[in-house]
């Protein structure tokens, strides 16, 4: 049995009824990022599904009232992933508080609109790569440090469909997401041995502030400049997006982590779990089916 409560935007906020229905019970989750957008939604589901939810951002506010909102309550703590000491100091404060960490979910990244190669601004480039890989980098580094004691545990990193495809996004976001899969692979390459699973979850866009903050900056390789809203984001993204009579939500991307996350999953690592609609794996401008 369930109560699925949903706020007005249709979030989820209801907590699953008996301990079989929620499928991460009892696991203690970091989140880095989780004060906004996709992080916000993976840890509203996470909670609702059972685990100890802390929230690592420096969004302080946000991430604040977002812990305070929960039921029950997650942790809040600033955390900067591109800061070794930050990272380390959220790890140890699981260890503190629950004695264990199941989960350590590396979503926190940025996105800065780039320039052509022959003119890109290499102070942004190491901006994005401090944060988007310097980031999972900390990360699995000490997620591993605790969990290769207790011989188990879960990392998931969000990367992007900008990791796998080269034109959906700038340089720099493009190499630091392929640089996420990578950093994946290798950790499930030594962590296995260990039992733990290191995977990845990349996503289509969304309209996310992340998303309508660079749309609105109008990057050379996009025609959406005027895209300056949720609505006008999530309009633009299903406009050339490959799979039509639905939208992508964040939501979508919660239920994969959900999955790589949960039990369910035990044997699946070093994955790459593309949640797009398809769109990196058919040909747009070839027009057989269309
Ligand atoms: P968002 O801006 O809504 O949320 C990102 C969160 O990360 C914010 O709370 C922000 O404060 C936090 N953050 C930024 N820098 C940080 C740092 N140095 N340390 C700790 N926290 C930091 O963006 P989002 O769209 O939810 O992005 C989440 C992840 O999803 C990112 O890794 C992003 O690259 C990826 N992603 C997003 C989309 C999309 O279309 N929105 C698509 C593919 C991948």
């Amino acid at each position: 049995m369930t109560t699925q409560e949903a706020d007005a935007s249709g979030t989820c906020v209801g907590n699953l009824n008996t301990n079989a229905d929620r499928r991460l019970n009892g696991k203690v989750a970091i989140i880095t990022g989780g004060a906004s957008g996709i992080g916000e939604a993976i840890v509203r589901l996470f909670t609702k599904h059972g685990a100890k939810v802390i929230i690592a951002d420096i969004a302080d506010e946000a991430g604040r009232n977002l812990a305070g909102s929960l039921s029950p309550p997650a942790t809040y703590v600033h955390c900067d992933v591109s800061k070794e000491q930050d990272v380390r100091a959220a790890v140890d404060l699981a260890m503190e508080k629950h004695g264990q960490l199941d989960i350590m979910y590396n979503n926190a990244g940025i996105i800065v609109a780039g320039k052509s190669v022959a003119e890109y601004d290499m102070e942004q480039f190491d901006r994005v790569m401090r944060v988007n890989v310097r980031g999972v980098m900390l990360g699995i580094k000490h997620a591993a440090r605790v969990m290769i004691p207790r011989k188990k545990g879960c990392i998931i990193s969000t990367a992007s469909i900008a990791g796998i495809v080269g034109g959906f996004a700038p340089y720099s976001y493009t190499v630091s997401k392929h640089a996420v899969i990578g950093l994946t692979k290798n950790g499930a390459a030594e962590l296995g041995k260990y039992g733990i699973r290191v995977n990845a979850v990349s996503p289509y866009g969304s309209a996310t502030p992340l998303a309508v903050e660079y749309l609105k900056q109008g990057d050379a390789s996009s025609s959406a400049s005027e895209v300056d809203n949720k609505a006008a984001v999530e309009a633009f993204c299903s406009s050339v997006a490959n799979l039509e009579g639905t939208i992508h939500k964040v939501e979508d991307i919660a239920e994969a982590g959900l999955y790589l996350a949960s039990d369910e999953a035990k044997y699946v690592s070093g994955h790459n779990l593309v949640v797009d609609g398809g769109i990196t794996v058919v040909n747009h401008s070839w027009k057989t089916y269309r």
